[in-house]
């Protein structure tokens, strides 16, 4: 896979020639920011069936029940634990800080507010064409192992439906191969508009907010996550990084967990070498339900807002900011500002004004292109972990 290993560093450069030339002429990038929109369209293109058939065949090849549960189980227990350190890292992180800005906010956002109830929903597919055709995420996983639970069940009766799967699953990947090539030129001109029409300025002025986010975004993707990377599988975090690299690459330029999956589930599989089945169950899940780095930032988010409309939040209200950023964080969809909109939940739980997001907004996207990166490397950290697990346990019961 030399192919991947030269897009990389294409794919660094591009982003830094990006930044260069969305600075010096913005006008002329812009015009031409189309050609990052279609490598979007692209990634999209594949996304929704490839998160149908790889969780589909993942689990067929998972073969009996009892493995299906210990992975399924386990995949869910380490998420949630994962996430759960991260806003725990937030809140420690911004408790000693203490960003505040002064409010001028002259633009009330509209924002879409999500409850819980909303979030529970949203779970479940109605219609499971729209959810196709609407690009929802989770519902299409929740109908994949569903049928794919049926499936099992009937037993050699299902091949047909595994085997067409199957060639459907192996052919999305050889598109997405042919999709990846043209990453350099695709995030050239994803990041160059982005900064051809932000710039910089409006991130100085909330640079302790901003540098608050990163701080704990930083702690957690080159501390935390390594050493639980390390801890559970011995491997060496810089090199599996290293061999990983492409996929937070290109979360960062497309701030969407879900576009850079396709590209997540090829590096996992090619370069970690991690089982198939393992990684087109777990990553899909991951894209949507593990997000480490947006679960910091909406406790960071909230923190910031607490403080500069000048409220002490009590432990307890701490807590509940802890819970809902946990639940916002697996609610949010792997699409840019996703995270923004799940926020609202968790000031709704303290009762934080949502005017407040007006504040935050303006740096929102650079931000999110980081939490991104933190999002897909800790979904890259749980399949590494996940699969060594189990092939822990098959060499003891081979034995
Ligand atoms: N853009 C993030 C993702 O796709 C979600 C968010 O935090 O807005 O992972």
């Amino acid at each position: 896979m030399n192919f991947l290993k030269r897009i990389e560093n294409q794919t660094l450069i591009a982003i830094f020639l990006a930044v260069l030339i969305g600075i010096s002429f913005p006008s002329i990038i812009l015009k031409f920011s189309v050609i990052g929109k279609v490598f979007l369209k692209l990634l999209k293109m594949v996304v929704t069936p490839l998160i149908f058939t790889s969780v589909f065949t993942s689990l067929l090849n998972l073969k009996s029940f009892k493995t299906l549960e210990r992975v399924g189980i386990r995949t869910v227990i380490y998420y949630l634990s994962t996430t759960s350190l991260s806003v725990l890292l937030g809140l420690f992180i911004v408790n000693i800080i203490k960003p505040s800005a002064e409010i001028k906010i002259h633009e009330i956002p509209k924002l879409k507010t999500i409850s819980l109830e909303d979030l529970v929903l949203g779970l479940f597919p109605e219609n499971i064409v729209k959810s196709f055709a609407s690009n929802e995420v989770i519902p299409i996983i929740f109908f994949a192992i569903v049928l794919g639970l049926a499936a099992l069940k009937i037993g050699k009766k299902a091949q047909p439906l595994n085997s067409f799967f199957e060639a459907l699953n192996e052919s999305l990947l050889i598109l997405t191969r042919g999709i990846i090539q043209l990453t350099p030129v695709g995030v050239f001109f994803l990041v160059g508009s982005l900064v051809a029409k932000e710039g910089f300025a409006l991130l100085l002025s909330l640079w302790k907010y901003a540098g608050t986010v990163i701080l704990g975004l930083a702690i957690h993707g080159l501390i935390i996550l390594p050493f639980i990377l390390y801890l559970f599988t011995q491997t060496n975090p810089w090199q599996y990084f290293l061999c990983i690299r492409e996929a937070p690459l290109l979360a960062f330029s497309t701030a969407s967990s879900s576009a850079t999956l396709p590209v997540t589930i090829e590096v996992a599989e090619e370069k970690a070498k991690i089982r198939s089945e393992i990684a087109g169950f777990v990553l899909p899940l991951g894209s949507t339900i593990n997000m480490d780095g947006t679960a910091l930032y909406e406790a960071v988010a909230a923190m910031f807002i607490a403080y500069s409309y000048g409220l002490k939040l009590t432990f307890f209200q701490q807590f509940l900011i802890f819970i809902t950023a946990v639940l916002a964080s697996v609610g949010a969809a792997g699409i840019p500002s996703a995270g923004l909109v799940t926020l609202t939940l968790v000031f709704q739980s303290v009762g934080l004004p949502l005017e407040g997001l007006g504040l935050i907004l303006a740096v929102d996207r650079f931000l999110d292109m980081l939490r991104t990166s933190i999002n897909v490397w800790g979904d890259l950290v749980g399949a590494k972990i996940i699969d060594h697990w189990l092939n822990k346990e098959r060499a003891h019961s081979i034995v």
